[in-house]
């Protein structure tokens, strides 16, 4: 899948379902999961409808950065400071269930290593 598509987030962005929203710019929101995996586990997305980071472009490059840096900004506000996991899942194999690129902050319990 690499063609832009409306996902559920397209629709949250607009504010047409509702979310629990954390943080909000020009480029980015943050919401919490619907489904936390963890005790805090929020979802950072660019506002621009970017299917996975393998489809993101070198044009997307500060994007990519503000997309960052706002993950750590949240985790900052969410009280994360023992640390906290940062995710991307592309495509069907790296778990991806939502086309809308999404960087997943979760925290607030030990992590395990492998992931599965
Ligand atoms: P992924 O599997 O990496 O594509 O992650 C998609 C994530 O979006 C999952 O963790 C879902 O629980 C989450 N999710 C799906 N729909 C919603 C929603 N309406 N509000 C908040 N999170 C959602």
């Amino acid at each position: 899948m690499s063609e832009t598509t409306e996902t559920i987030f397209s629709k949250i962005i607009r504010r047409e379902i509702p979310a629990d929203i954390v943080y909000e710019d020009d480029l980015a929101l943050a919401f919490k999961d619907i489904q936390p995996q963890a005790p805090v586990h929020i979802l950072v997305i660019p506002k621009k409808p970017i299917v996975n980071l393998a489809n993101a472009e070198s044009q997307d490059s500060n994007l990519m950065g503000h997309l960052l840096l706002t993950a750590k900004r949240v985790a900052e506000q969410a009280g994360l400071t023992n640390g906290y996991r940062v995710v991307i899942n592309n495509g069907a194999d790296g778990g991806q269930t939502v086309y809308h690129l999404h960087i997943h902050i979760l925290g607030g319990r030990q992590m395990k290593w492998p992931p599965g």
